[in-house]
C-alpha cells in the first residue's frame, strides 16, 4: 500500500509513480526513456515520466489479453468490491490526488477536488453495477425451443484518453469495463499522465490482479497505439479527444471490427429564453462556461440570448467573468487557472482576433495575459458576427460569446447550426417550451436550468460529430458487454 501524506507540491510529485504499469509491475520505458511533464501555470518541467515505446504498449496489451482469461471468471460480487476499495482509496487521497491534478492541469486545487469525487464517483456506481449483469430467458415463438442470451466482458480495452479531465475520462472507461469484467490498456494525455499513474497505484492498493489495468504513457501517441488497434487481440477502443483524432482512430479500427466508443468534441449552445429567472442562467452559464476554464467538450462556446433581455445578460456575465481571480490553481483564492500550453493560448488568441475583426465587441478580458504560465484573461464578446469562428470551432478556454435571438424557431435553428451535438443548455420556466425545444435540439444532453450535466448514473456522449458510445449509467456498461445467445431444443 502506498503511504500518501501530503506536506508540499514536491513530496506529493514524489509519490507518484513515474514509470509504466504493466502486468501488475511498475517498469522504465524499454528504451529508457522519459518525457517532461509541464506546469501549465510556470512553463517549466514539474517531472519526467517514462516514455513507452511500441514495444512497451505490446506488452501492455499481451499483460491485459493473459489477464483476461482469469479475470472474466472472478465473481462479479468481487469485481464490485476492487472498485468499492478502489472509491474508497480514492476518496481518501482527494487532497493528493487534486494536488497532483492542479500541478499538472492547472485548474484551480477546488476544481481538481471536484474531479476527483466525480472520478470516484464511477468507481462506486459500477461497484454496485458488477452484480447486476444479466440475461434473459423465453420461449421461442415456435415454442420448441427456448433462448438464453447471456452478457460477457467483450475482452481486452484500450483507453485513449485526454488531458483536460486527467482522472474522470480514465475511471468514467476503467470502472465500467472491470464491472463487466474486461481487462485494460489506458493511454492517457502525454500533459497528463501523473493523474492517471496515481489511479493505477490506487487500484494496485485496492487489490486488482496484475494485468487487469495496464497504463502507458508515451509522446508519439500514433506510433504506439496504431499497431494496438491493428492487433487481433484487442476488443474494444474507447477514446476520448478531439473528433479529428476520433476520425483517425475510427478509420484504423475498421481493419479489425473492432467495437469503438468515440466521445469526442462539442460546440454547446446555452440558450436563454426571456421567461428564465436570470439568476439562474446567470449562475448556469458561469458554470458551464467557466467551468475547466473553458476547457471542457461540454463547455457553452455560443450563448444565445433572447432580444429583450441580451443587454442586462450580457452585463451581469461580464461583470461576473470579468472579476474572476485568474491564478496558480495552488492559490487559495484562484477562480480560474492557466490553459493547458501555449498553442492552446494562441488558439484561442486567434479565433478572438477574428471575431474581433468581424465587428464583435470585447466586453471584458480578450487577449493573453503576459508572463511565465499559459494564461488568458476570462472574455465576453457581444455582437459576434455570423460568419465568425469562433462560432463554429470549439474554443477551449474561457471566452464566452453571446448572440441574440427573437423567437424559439431562430434559437433551435441557431443552436443546431453545427457538425457536433454533444450537450445543449437551455433556461426558460415554461415547461412546455423546454420539452419542445429539447426534442428539436440535436444532442446528446440538455441541461435545463442547470449549467452541468455530468452525472455517474446518466449516460453521457454526443451525436453528430461528437461522437458514439455512452459513459455512465446502464448504458456505459452495455459498452464492455456482448450479447451471447443458446438455442436450446427442448424437444422430448
Ligand atoms: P486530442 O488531441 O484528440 O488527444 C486526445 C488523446 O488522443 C491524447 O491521449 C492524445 O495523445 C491521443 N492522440 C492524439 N493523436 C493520436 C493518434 N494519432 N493516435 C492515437 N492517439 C492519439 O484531444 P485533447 O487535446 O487531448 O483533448 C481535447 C479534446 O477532447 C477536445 O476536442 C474535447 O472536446 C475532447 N473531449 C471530449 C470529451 C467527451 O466526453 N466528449 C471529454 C473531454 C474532452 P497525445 O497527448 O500524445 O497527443
Amino acid at each position: 500500500m502506498t503511504t500518501i501524506s501530503v506536506t508540499d507540491e514536491s513530496s506529493a510529485l514524489e509519490t507518484v509513480e513515474r514509470r509504466l504499469f504493466i502486468g501488475g509491475q511498475w517498469r522504465d520505458a524499454s528504451s529508457g526513456a522519459t518525457m517532461a511533464v509541464e506546469d501549465p501555470a510556470t512553463g517549466q518541467t514539474l517531472v519526467e515520466v517514462a516514455d513507452a515505446t511500441a514495444e512497451d504498449a505490446e506488452a501492455a496489451l499481451a499483460a491485459a489479453d493473459e489477464a483476461f482469461a482469469s479475470f472474466r471468471l472472478i465473481a462479479p460480487r468481487e469485481r464490485g468490491e476492487i472498485l468499492r476499495r478502489a472509491y474508497e482509496l480514492m476518496t481518501e487521497r482527494t487532497e493528493h490526488l487534486a494536488l497532483i491534478m492542479t500541478l499538472e492541469m492547472g485548474k484551480p486545487l477546488a476544481e481538481s477536488r471536484g474531479e476527483v469525487a466525480y472520478a470516484a464517483s464511477y468507481l462506486r456506481w459500477y461497484a454496485e453495477e458488477a452484480v447486476r449483469i444479466n440475461g434473459r430467458f423465453q420461449t421461442a415463438e415456435n415454442g420448441g425451443s427456448r433462448v438464453l442470451t447471456m452478457r460477457q466482458g467483450v475482452g481486452p480495452c484500450l483507453f485513449i484518453t485526454p488531458w483536460n479531465f486527467p482522472l474522470a475520462m480514465g475511471t468514467r472507461k476503467v470502472a465500467p469495463a472491470i464491472a463487466a469484467g474486461c481487462t485494460v490498456v489506458v493511454k492517457p494525455a502525454k500533459q497528463t499522465p501523473l493523474s492517471m499513474l496515481a489511479m493505477a497505484q490506487v487500484f494496485e492498493d485496492a487489490g486488482l490482479p496484475a494485468g487487469v489495468l495496464n497504463v502507458v504513457c508515451g509522446s508519439s501517441s500514433g506510433s504506439l497505439m496504431a499497431p494496438l488497434i491493428a492487433d487481433p487481440r484487442l476488443r474494444k477502443l474507447s477514446f476520448t479527444g478531439s473528433t479529428a483524432v476520433g476520425r483517425q482512430l475510427i478509420a484504423q479500427s475498421a481493419e479489425q471490427i473492432l467495437r469503438v466508443s468515440m466521445e469526442l468534441g462539442g460546440n454547446a449552445p446555452l440558450i436563454v429564453f426571456d421567461d428564465a429567472d436570470l439568476d439562474v442562467a446567470l449562475d448556469g452559464a458561469m458554470v458551464a462556461k467557466m467551468r475547466n476554464g473553458g476547457e471542457a467538450c461540454t463547455s457553452a462556446n455560443r450563448i444565445l440570448v433572447q432580444d429583450s433581455i441580451a443587454d442586462e445578460f450580457a452585463t451581469r456575465l461580464a461583470e461576473r467573468i470579468g472579476s474572476l481571480v485568474v491564478a496558480r490553481g495552488t492559490e487559495p483564492d484562484a477562480q480560474a487557472g492557466p490553459l493547458i500550453d501555449g498553442v492552446a493560448v494562441a488558439s484561442v488568441k486567434e479565433l478572438v482576433d477574428d471575431a474581433v475583426a468581424g465587428g464583435a465587441k470585447v466586453l471584458c478580458g480578450g487577449a493573453p495575459i503576459e508572463g511565465d504560465g499559459h494564461f488568458f484573461a476570462p472574455t465576453v464578446l457581444v455582437n459576434v458576427p455570423d460568419h465568425a469562428r469562433i462560432l463554429s470551432e470549439e474554443i477551449f478556454g474561457p471566452v464566452a460569446p453571446i448572440r441574440t435571438f427573437a423567437n424559439e424557431q431562430e434559437a433551435i435553428e441557431a443552436a443546431n447550426a453545427t457538425e457536433y451535438g454533444l450537450v445543449a443548455y437551455l433556461f426558460t420556466r415554461d415547461l412546455a417550451r423546454a420539452l419542445r425545444v429539447s426534442e428539436a435540439l440535436e444532442t446528446g444532453m440538455i441541461g435545463l436550468n442547470q449549467g452541468m450535466v455530468s452525472n455517474a448514473g446518466a449516460p453521457f456522449g454526443g451525436v453528430k460529430q461528437s461522437g458514439y458510445g455512452r459513459e455512465g449509467g446502464h448504458e456505459g456498461l452495455d459498452e464492455y458487454l456482448t450479447t451471447k445467445y443458446l438455442a436450446i431444443n427442448v424437444a422430448e
